[in-house]
């Protein structure tokens, strides 16, 4: 069974996303939490079109892939859970946590340097928040993406079945983070305490520097808590949460020729500095 599913990996991940993305689609068609700013169609053609240069980009430019390198490593008994020799399971289990630690760690670097947020805003410059919000990053973000995810599975020695099993939670939780849906408040308060909510996540995409900078988790959402980057409600509220960047109000800067150039804009290369009004929201 392990074998198949590693040989059908692109078939298991792309059938997967594909029955999550419709699920989701139909689910946000019947909810609708936010009233839509641009017309679905135009919005996922733009953001397909991204990730559809970002899977080329990748194809070009990186000559392996995460499942090979974690194949690589277990052939030579390389990294560090594979020196362990722990039990398989107790190895399967730690190589998911290693796995979405070294993403979160990836997106706090995303925001914290330079050069790397120029590619970040393409994604924070969004004005509202939908399921296809999930595919919106700069193909060189996803490079970069890509890398680090080679080198946790490498530094790590992630076993190939939880490097599978990551990539299909992670592209689930890409998509269902950015849902425009409301959950119910006891709902969405039990999932927090194990995995990343639409409810969370769009703490992260408000104006407010200070919330911008917060919530960087994938999946699970301990890591923010550990690290103390967790913010349980937005200081506007839910209902008055501006999404997007202060300074890429203009709907120019929506177009896909204008995200792919965007990193070339030289103007706020930090998070600006936004500060929000000391009245404190009720949480969940
Ligand atoms: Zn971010």
């Amino acid at each position: 069974m392990e074998q198949w599913l590693i040989a059908n990996q692109y078939l298991c991940r792309f059938g997967v996303f594909i029955v999550a993305f419709l699920a989701f689609a139909l689910w946000e068609k019947s909810s609708n939490w936010r009233q839509r700013l641009t017309s679905r169609r135009t919005r996922w053609l733009r953001h397909f079109s991204l990730a559809a240069i970002s899977k080329l980009c990748i194809r070009l430019v990186i000559p392996i892939i995460t499942i090979s390198t974690a194949i690589l490593m277990q052939s030579k008994g390389l990294g560090l859970l594979h020196q362990s020799h722990l039990p398989y399971l107790t190895q399967f289990m730690l190589g998911l946590l290693a796995f979405d630690l070294a993403l979160y760690v990836q997106h706090r670097m995303l925001h914290k340097y330079r050069w790397l947020w120029r590619f970040h805003r393409v994604h924070h410059i969004d004005k509202e928040l939908e399921l296809s919000t999930g595919l919106r990053f700069h193909p060189i973000e996803e490079m970069y993406t890509v890398g680090i995810k080679i080198l946790a599975v490498g530094f790590f020695g992630i076993l190939p079945l939880a490097v599978l099993l990551y990539e299909i939670l992670y592209s689930l939780s890409l998509l269902f983070a950015h849902l425009n849906i409301r959950l119910h408040n006891k709902t969405e308060k039990a999932l927090q305490r194990l995995i990343v909510t639409p409810g969370m996540h769009r703490i992260h995409h408000s104006d407010y520097s200070e919330e911008t900078n917060s919530n960087y988790g994938f999946c699970l959402t301990w890591w923010d808590r550990f690290f103390k980057t967790y913010n349980e409600v937005s200081v506007s509220g839910e209902r008055k949460l501006v999404f997007g960047l202060e300074e890429y109000r203009d709907p120019k800067y929506q177009s896909l020729i204008n995200l792919l150039l965007l990193p070339l804009d030289l103007r706020y290369l930090r998070v600006k500095h936004i500060k929000r009004p000391k009245t404190k929201m009720k949480a969940y």
